[in-house]
């Protein structure tokens, strides 16, 4: 099959941890190499942010990355993105109708995206699947008025929802979100992200250890909502443990990063300065290294739409306190695999990190079950299988075996 996938701001090929790059850059890359891997034919269509950028890139066997000229090509932040996702559609609609390549299906990343593809298949036959990464009806919720997305993102979402062939949701959650929206329920197919379980192994290479005796991790976007302040705040009832917390902006330029200063200002007010660190951007393949050197991973966000982070640390034979959050609750077995907690409740968290590191033997069954679970659940070739039959269906595609691997 020849499979486009839109995603409009978070390119395959970007440096993660950064405040737009995260998740969904991880999801659309692995899974895009996992569909390849299983025979098919995918490119990644994402916007030109960089004068210098060839207009095609080949990723890895099977997948090449299309930078679309819509809008300045410079990063522009995401939420002021949407009055060129017009251009994007046209431009896609023109690059298919020049007769080189034409999708057999369209899978849309993050709703600004699907804007682009129902544009770009206007008029045409062609499938389209909507992956929302995350929904501003929830960002709306948590954030209030802080959210700065456009006004009309929840009402484009629903359109969205009511009008694709397919919404693929990852988490049960979700689903909840989606029906509530107004999506009929008939339209959601759940598939979950993965892991890559060759790179996310316990055992490997580690990251340098500091002076502290016992370690928490925590990883991702630095913005507020992932709640490192809150975990900074549980700091006071987790005595001698130290926190690393990995991403943002490149070391370098920590100094100047608003919330990065807000963290340092939190640690100060709470007396932990000293046990806090904060690395800076880490590149994707240093990610291992940094999960293998924790005694826990905390992943304690307000709110989450999927959180690879908890999952990689699985993988990596971690066990992680997570907050009782959209994808975690999927993810996580509450007491199994690791322990759930109220999400912006500093005392509660501080509880379960301090319990959990007074118990060794608690996190090594913890870490046991959670690597099993993240290598029995969580690959990428079942995410992709998974999407492969969903293609499949809406295209009215018979899968050879060549191609159903
Ligand atoms: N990540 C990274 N370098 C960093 C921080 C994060 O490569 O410095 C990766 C991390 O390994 C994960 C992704 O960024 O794959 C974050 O995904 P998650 O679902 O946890 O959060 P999101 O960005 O979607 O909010």
């Amino acid at each position: 099959m020849r499979i486009a996938m839109i995603s409009e701001h978070a390119s395959p090929l970007a440096a993660l941890g950064g405040e737009d790059a995260g998740g969904q850059n991880t999801h659309v890359a692995e899974l895009s190499a996992a569909l390849a891997t299983l025979g098919h034919d995918v490119r990644v269509y994402t916007r030109r942010d960089d004068a210098a950028r060839p207009v095609m890139v080949a990723m890895r066997d099977g997948v090449s990355v299309v930078h679309v000229p819509a809008g300045p090509p410079a990063a522009v932040p995401k939420d002021e993105l949407l009055p060129y996702m017009g251009d994007f559609g046209r431009w896609l609609a023109a690059h298919w109708d020049d007769g080189a390549w034409a999708p057999d299906i369209v899978h849309a990343h993050f709703w600004m995206s699907g804007l682009a593809a129902l544009t770009a298949v206007a008029g045409r036959a062609t499938p389209v699947v909507q992956t929302y990464h995350a929904l501003g009806a929830v960002k709306r919720r948590h954030q209030g008025a802080a959210d700065t997305s456009p006004p009309q993102r929840t009402h484009f979402e629903r359109r969205i929802g009511r009008t694709v062939d397919r919404v693929v949701a990852q988490c049960r959650d979700e689903i909840r979100e989606l029906v509530r929206m107004g999506v009929p329920r008939a339209r959601i197919a759940l598939i979950p992200s993965g892991v890559d379980g060759s790179r996310f192994t316990p055992h490997g290479p580690q990251a340098p250890a500091g002076p502290a005796t016992r370690r928490l991790l925590s990883s991702g976007r630095l913005v507020e909502r992932k709640g490192f302040a809150e975990l900074i705040r549980a700091l006071p009832l987790v005595p001698g443990a130290e926190c690393v917390i990995v991403g943002g902006p490149p070391a370098g330029e920590l100094g100047a990063h608003p919330e990065a200063a807000r963290l340092r200002r939190v640690a100060e007010e709470c007396g932990v300065a000293d046990r806090v660190h904060l690395t800076g951007q880490a590149p994707a393949a240093d990610m291992p290294r940094w999960y293998r050197t924790a005694d826990l991973v905390a992943a304690v966000p307000w709110y989450e739409p999927f959180g690879l982070t908890v999952l990689e640390a699985m993988a990596c034979g971690r066990p992680v306190v997570a907050t009782a959050v959209g994808g975690h609750l999927d993810t996580v077995v509450d007491g199994v695999t690791g322990d759930l907690v109220p999400p912006r409740d500093p005392v509660a968290l501080g509880r379960a990190l301090r319990r959990l590191l007074d118990d060794p033997m608690r996190r090594y069954s913890y870490a046991a079950a959670a690597e099993d679970r993240a290598a029995e659940r969580y690959s990428w070739r079942r995410a992709a299988e998974q999407l492969q039959a969903l293609y499949a269906t809406v295209t009215g595609a018979v899968l050879t075996e060549a191609v159903a691997g």
